[in-house]
């Protein structure tokens, strides 16, 4: 098959020809349709993230299981299916106590670029063995993953938009509605607007939110905030002080709950400092693996809080197909996000045009 292979930090994917193996137990093949392009692609891509190499990137795939291995029980051939970021074993303790996302298989699998339970490599080039990305490894036209890493959705769902789900659309939607648990009325602000920024917006207004505040240096994409259901937008470029202008348009006190998604500390810096007291900061975003942030103490001595999310903490299972239904019943127009499409061999632009602000979303079609 052909798959999209990165040897080496910072440098372009290689597009060719790999062998892939059969589904081992509890493996199941699947033969992509279309895999979204997702900013966390990147951070391994740049090295941000580490992870070993060679590896097979992309993690938002969507498309039809062709093969089950052995005592394989969540679905069949002919299924269509979405490939999930986070994993979840179904045994551990966070398994059990229904918090999926942050199953202790998850830092292994996602630091590792090896599939759950350190089960092999799947994918090959001659003698050498290819690591897959979160377990998955999607920038291809076939993938082999633990079933428990892939949620069965309705067959009529287009590949092509659907495959946001894997992703950027539930860590956006989950962010807000699992994570900051956005009352109806609540102020939000969300922090960079891209393709999980903007599915925050559409989470806060899912959630009712009674105002919705957009921060993002690009254009473009505060205007799609705006059409998504964003109350006000800033631009960094235009206010002193962000944080001070987060304030004044949320009665002088600061946001009920602001969303980083943008991956970059100083601006988890801001957005903590958006808040109002017994307000809610949560952290969706990516930052590179060496950066730290500082906080004054005191801080919490108002009853701040600062939260981490995988996945908008969802439940994949449950809400993926959720989601899906909401997308066809028209209620939920993530399709507006996709400004263009690329195919595998075109990976490598696809990339460029993330880094050079060309799209909101795009989608590799296989
Ligand atoms: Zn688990
Ligand atoms: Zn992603």
């Amino acid at each position: 098959m052909k798959a999209a292979v990165l040897y080496e930090a910072g440098k372009p994917l290689v597009v060719e020809e790999v062998e892939l193996d059969e589904p081992q137990a509890n493996e199941i093949l699947i033969k992509l349709e279309a895999v979204g392009v997702c900013h966390t692609d990147l951070s391994f891509m740049k090295g941000d993230m580490p992870c070993p190499v060679p590896v097979v990137v992309g993690h938002e795939g969507c498309g039809i299981v062709e093969k089950v291995g052995p005592g394989v029980t969540s679905v069949q051939p002919g299924d269509k299916v979405i490939t999930m970021v986070s994993f979840s074993c179904g045994k551990c303790h966070f398994c059990a106590i229904g918090q999926p996302t942050r199953c202790v298989e998850n830092i292994n699998i996602m630091m590792m670029a090896e599939l759950p339970f350190f089960a092999g490599k799947r994918i090959h080039k001659g003698d050498q063995g290819i690591s897959q990305l979160f377990g998955l490894g999607s920038f291809a036209e076939y993938c082999v993953v633990h079933e428990r890493a892939a949620v069965k959705i309705r067959s009529d769902a287009p590949s092509d938009v659907v495959c946001l789900m894997g992703c950027g659309i539930t860590t956006g939607i989950g962010s807000v509605i699992n994570t900051a648990k956005v009352k109806p009325g609540d102020s939000v602000v969300v922090y960079g607007v891209g393709g999980v920024g903007l599915a925050a917006v559409m989470g806060a207004k899912l959630a009712g939110a009674g105002n919705i505040i957009a921060v993002a240096r690009s254009q473009n994409k505060l205007d799609m905030a705006k059409e998504l259901g964003a109350d006000h937008v800033i631009n960094p470029n235009d206010v002193d002080d962000v944080p001070t202008k987060v304030k004044e348009l949320t009665g002088g006190i600061g946001a009920d709950s602001a969303i980083e998604a943008a991956g970059v500390a100083s601006v988890m810096q801001q957005a903590f400092g958006s808040i109002h007291n017994g307000g809610i900061c949560v952290i969706a975003g990516m930052a590179p693996m060496i950066d730290t942030l500082t906080f004054m103490p005191f801080e919490f001595l108002l009853g701040k809080t600062i939260k981490g999310t995988v996945q908008g903490d969802i439940v994949g299972s449950v809400d993926v197909p959720k989601l899906v239904d909401m997308y066809m019943a028209g209620k939920l127009p993530i399709d507006k996000l996709i400004t263009k499409t690329f195919s595998l061999d075109q990976v490598n632009e696809a990339f460029e045009a993330m880094e050079n602000k060309q799209v909101l979303r795009s989608v590799i079609k296989i």
